[in-house]
């Protein structure tokens, strides 16, 4: 039995936790806050309740593994899992607007075609295809598998061109693949807000980000009654179930180094851990500074996501009145301004006046203090700007109101009666997101392409004894990406270093 210290409570490193345990191991995590699910919180406030970080499943399969894989008790008996239907609605520009089917390639076809016009369900069909080739080459390899220390094959982007017209040249952003193959800029829009919603930017992001509508529309788009904190509750139960200890209000400084290799932890307050492993479940920069940029080339510095410039601002929208039957769980507002979005992405600065917005409305008892209220939350990706920084974005004052103020705006269009009906609201930022996990930013998922500059660092360490998982880590940031990082850092400290992923 070895002991093993867990950086951060956030759900990669439960995830890992919780399989350590099983193997026999004496796990304990050490967390800053004064609880678990780093960025997967839930705002109470007078019966109303708002997921304030993710508020969708994907992939469920990576938290079904980890539910039979620790227990006794399947994922479905600890969490209530519905589908989505429609997966999302999406409003455009020009006002036209499409409901999309979860997890139905035909039923997506004919919407589009019904609302965009004939042949745009048939040209996002071919660009799907060729995503499932980009996702075909690229999943086991980039998502199931540790990190190989060749990542060379990883720089090529694995999204095919199309075979045939003009468009043989391979596109080299996503945006680019919208432009040119869509041939519709509400089709590209909507390429573009799945992109959003992982916190790229469309203009930088590799063709291989086609992966994410894929994934989406394929494997289904799923909630959690209770919203999303009730998947990390869960988790944590299956912790503590396979005894792993907590303790919280703990922060941790450094890595103990003996023998040239990671031998515990340094809590702030003095106090050193012993442990014969360390896994760090969250960005602490002395970690990565220390034990993985030092030892390797300067041009490695991409590979840890240091790229990653974005956060989200989130509303909480507390209504009266009903939510009308039929609306849907998920509205795209996209913005009509997506060069305006792209370049404040780019260039970090203040955020776009029209965003993109992201708006669930959850049909959810749980979430409202009875039938004739609402709880909705509208969320868009922004800058996340640097703390103390002359052009911080959200260091200003009454800056995040006037930007929840667009949002709300945007929103209208997925919410009738949205002014008339809001009660009151609370704005969250990056500087909220700090707060919870560490860091402003929200790390995106692995991707393939773009030289490599998508891949985050490896869950091995190249201190021996030490492991990366979570968001900051391979395969990247997302709730089911962390939770696959837990999966591969248990195998690595279990099985070592010939360890090749999952079977
Ligand atoms: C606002 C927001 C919106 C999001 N939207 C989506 C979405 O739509 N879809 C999606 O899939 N994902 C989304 N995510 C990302 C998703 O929540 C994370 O990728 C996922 O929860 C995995 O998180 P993690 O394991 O990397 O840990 P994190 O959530 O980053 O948590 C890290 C934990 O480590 C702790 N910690 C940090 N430093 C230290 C230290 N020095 N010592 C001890 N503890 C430390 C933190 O306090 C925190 O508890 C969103 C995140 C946020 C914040």
């Amino acid at each position: 039995m070895a002991r093993i210290a867990v950086i951060g409570a956030g759900t990669g490193a439960m995830a890992a936790a919780a399989r350590l345990a099983v193997a026999g191991h004496r796990v304990t995590v050490y967390e800053r806050t004064e609880t678990y699910g780093g960025g997967v919180r839930r705002l109470v406030r007078d019966g109303f309740g708002f997921d304030t970080g993710p508020g969708l499943l994907h992939l469920p399969a990576v938290y079904r593994d980890l539910f039979v894989k620790t227990g006794k008790e399947p994922l479905e008996r600890c969490v209530e899992l519905t589908q989505v239907d429609p997966a999302s609605r999406h409003v455009f520009a020009d006002g036209t607007a499409v409901s999309l089917p979860n997890a139905s390639r035909a039923g997506t076809v004919s919407a589009l075609d019904d609302a965009l016009g004939p042949g745009a369900g048939e040209r996002w069909a071919a660009f799907l295809n060729r995503a499932r080739d980009a996702w075909d080459r690229s999943r086991r390899p980039l998502l199931e598998e540790p990190l190989p220390a060749d990542v060379g094959p990883f720089s090529r982007d694995p999204y095919p061109a199309p075979r045939t017209g003009l468009l043989r040249r391979s596109a080299r952003t996503l945006a680019e693949v919208g432009r040119r193959e869509l041939g519709d800029g509400r089709l590209a829009a909507l390429l573009e807000g799945y992109a959003l919603a992982y916190g790229l930017d469309p203009a930088a992001a590799p063709p291989s980000a086609a992966v994410l509508p894929y994934m989406e529309q394929t494997f289904g788009t799923w909630y959690v009654r209770g919203g999303m904190r009730a998947l990390a509750d869960a988790v944590y139960e299956r912790c503590l179930a396979r005894r792993v200890a907590f303790v919280f209000g703990a922060e941790v400084t450094g890595v103990v180094e003996e023998d040239g290799r990671a031998a515990g932890v340094e809590l702030a307050d003095g106090r050193v851990v012993d442990a014969d492993h360390v896994v760090a479940g969250a960005p602490v920069p002395a970690l990565y500074r220390d034990h993985v940029v030092a030892w390797e080339r300067q041009d490695a510095w991409p590979r840890f996501q240091t790229g990653v410039a974005t956060g989200r601002v989130t509303v909480c929208l507390a209504l009266r009145g009903a939510r009308e039957e039929g609306a849907a769980h998920r509205t795209v507002v996209h913005s009509a301004d997506p060069a305006g979005e792209r370049a404040a992405l780019a260039g970090g600065g203040p955020p776009c006046g029209r965003p993109t917005v992201v708006v669930l409305r959850p049909d959810d008892a749980g979430l409202r203090p009875d039938g004739d209220h609402e709880a909705v939350t509208v969320t868009a990706t922004v800058p996340a700007g640097d703390p103390g920084a002359p052009g911080d974005p959200w260091g200003a004052e009454g800056a995040a109101e006037a930007f929840a103020d667009r949002m709300v705006e945007a929103a209208a269009a997925a919410v009738p009666g949205l002014r008339e009906r809001l009660l009151w609201r609370e704005v969250r930022t990056p500087v909220h997101t700090e707060e919870e996990t560490g860091s402003r930013r929200v790390p995106g998922p692995a991707l393939a392409g773009g030289g490599g500059a998508y891949l985050p660092a490896a869950n091995a360490a190249p201190l021996p004894g030490l492991y990366f998982a979570g968001g900051w880590s391979h395969p990247g940031g997302g709730l089911a990406h962390a939770g696959m990082s837990g999966a591969l850092v248990a195998g690595l400290v279990v099985e070592g270093a010939d360890f090749r992923g999952s079977r």
